[in-house]
């Protein structure tokens, strides 16, 4: 059931291939929480890129079904629509019809194991005689529909009981995606949900290539640069590219966790939507100032230490020396998201890591028009495990994604330089501020972390966080809608030009206060991921007209 499309004026931010966009008013801020308006750009995983929606709606006149999700890859699809089905501790059966003239055998046998991880189970059928003629409520079948030829697979004869079907589109060796489409309402509703914060999404390079648009083969050699860049960089021994940061964060805690070793220990506020995919289970919350408490909370159930070396928003750093001694004392692995610092400002294998996790679209790319994701190891085991699950479920960043990566990273040590510098100087312009009250800056003195970071880091990344003067709605109105000439509006960091966002609003809109103060997280908090502009005078004259009022 689509609802009217009201489109707000957000505009694409990083050209054709956009992961962000603007928001230009705090009514849009709020019509996006609300889902009362649509935004034809916005942050690549929670916004569906024009190609993608083009490539959505090709698929589901062609299948007459209202609803399709598309993910980087077929086996990804299925695994994600199990996921989304299986309700935990309830025995559901899922019925796979993989007709054999319809799909070219895949690696079952090596996937299954894949779904039995994830407490699913299924069973395979290979003709549409042996769908059951009345499924009961908690049996799915699914059919599962791949071309041999690249082209997109065509739909089955009317097959009923079947309520979803699942496609493979491309070619293995090219550009390939997977597919969710049924009429289940709420199911479907449930998986965006899920894809989004999950993050093996589809790439608008690839659906361009999918819908014939681009040459969907080559750029291999470019994704092997990539990582053999990764390594070299971290000092890490292999790299393994994913579709965006989550879905390398998810890559990982998927391998960690297993039942009975299920728990993560999370220590520093981390990015919300790693928050929010351990925020129900036994995981345990530190804060960056409680870490004396690790050693006791550590033990057998422990699967993982996760950690980021400058945590997003407030800018703090864990002490990852302390979090390596205990993870070493237990035998658990230590994981460690360095998106906000990047190897320019932090190189966690050398302070005890196990595991060091990027999102790519921010720093390393930095310009707005990639999204991917990476998982960096040293280990042997670790590295063949990583190389196996990829294998299996063939959630590979898109070639093209990575030869874009590959454009930028070169520019990385000069980028950083500037990034440093820069955000330093809009921290200290915004502490001295009388319509600021509060900056979380771990390069200012007066930052819990700043300690830390002096021993931790080469230089303190630029992601700023602060709370007005004018703590309140009225107060961040009056900011974010001024005209703010030099900044952009977007959700986003780590983007070659500064980007401004309320930043709870925007992942917190549902909280109560209770919620916001346990977590630490003031409601009217505004980031500013500060640009690597050569001139950073403009966007410090921006600031200082909007925060002009008189202070209250
Ligand atoms: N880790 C950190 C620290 C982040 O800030 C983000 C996104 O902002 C992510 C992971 C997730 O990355 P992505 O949005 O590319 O999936």
């Amino acid at each position: 059931m689509a609802g009217p499309r009201t489109y707000r004026p957000g505009q694409a931010v990083g050209g054709d291939y956009s992961i962000t966009g603007t928001l230009p008013t705090l009514a849009d801020v709020v019509a996006f929480k609300e889902g009362t308006a649509e935004f034809d750009h916005g942050y690549y995983r929670f916004v569906s890129h024009p190609r993608l929606r083009e490539l959505e709606d090709v698929l589901k006149s062609r299948f007459h079904l209202r609803h399709c999700r598309l993910t980087e890859s077929f086996e990804i699809a299925l695994l994600e629509l199990l996921i989304c089905l299986h309700r935990p501790g309830i025995q559901s059966r899922f019925v796979i019809l993989k007709e054999k003239h319809a799909a070219p055998p895949f690696a079952d046998t090596a996937f299954l194991p894949a779904c039995e991880r994830e407490g699913v189970s299924v069973h395979f059928i290979e003709s549409a005689d042996q769908v059951p003629s009345d499924p009961g409520r908690d049996d799915a079948v699914i059919a599962v529909l791949r071309s041999a030829d690249g082209r997109l697979p065509e739909p089955l004869p009317e097959t009923p009981g079947v309520k979803f079907y699942v496609l493979g589109l491309g070619a293995q060796d090219a550009e390939h995606a997977g597919a969710v489409l049924s009429n289940a309402d709420r199911v479907m509703a449930r998986l965006a949900d899920q894809v989004k914060r999950r993050g093996p999404i589809l790439s608008a390079r690839s659906a361009d290539c999918l819908l014939g648009k681009g040459d969907g083969r080559g750029g291999l050699d470019a994704a092997r640069r990539v990582e053999e860049a990764l390594c070299r960089l971290e000092g890490g021994s292999r790299a393994f590219l994913y579709a965006s940061g989550m879905s390398a964060v998810t890559r990982v805690l998927d391998l960690l966790r297993r039942p009975g070793r299920s728990q993560v220990v999370a220590a520093g506020h981390l990015y919300n939507d790693t928050f929010m995919s351990l925020r129900l289970g036994p995981n345990v919350f530190l804060g960056v100032d409680e870490l004396h408490r690790l050693d006791g909370l550590v033990g057998d159930q422990t699967a993982a230490i996760f950690t980021e070396s400058i945590t997003n928003p407030l800018s703090d750093v864990p002490d990852i020396e302390v979090l390596s001694r205990v993870a070493r004392a237990h035998g658990v692995p230590l994981v460690v998201d360095n998106t906000i610092a990047t190897p320019e400002n932090c190189r966690p294998f050398e302070l005890g890591a196990d595991f060091v996790i990027h999102s790519t679209t921010k720093y390393l790319n930095g310009r707005n028009d990639h999204g991917g994701g990476a998982v960096i190891v040293r280990d042997a085991e670790w590295a063949r495990l990583l190389s196996d699950r990829q294998a299996v479920l063939n959630d590979r960043m898109s070639s093209r994604e990575a030869e874009t990566l590959e454009q930028n990273l070169g520019s990385l040590p000069a980028r950083m330089c500037r990034f440093n510098e820069n955000a330093l100087k809009v921290a200290s312009f915004l502490a001295g501020n009388p319509g600021v009250q509060r900056v979380f800056f771990n390069g200012l003195r007066s930052h819990r972390s700043h300690a830390t970071a002096g021993r931790l880091l080469r230089g303190p990344g630029s992601v700023i966080s602060f709370v007005l003067t004018r703590n309140s709605l009225e107060g961040l109105r009056a900011l974010y809608d001024s005209p703010l000439p030099g900044i952009i509006k977007a959700p986003g960091l780590g983007s070659d030009k500064t980007l401004l966002c309320p930043y709870t609003l925007l992942t917190h809109y549902e909280d109560s206060d209770e919620v916001l103060d346990e977590i630490g997280l003031p409601r009217f908090l505004v980031r500013i991921s500060v640009g690597c502009e050569e001139d950073i005078t403009p966007v410090l004259d921006s600031l200082e007209e909007a925060l002009k009022w008189p202070a209250e």
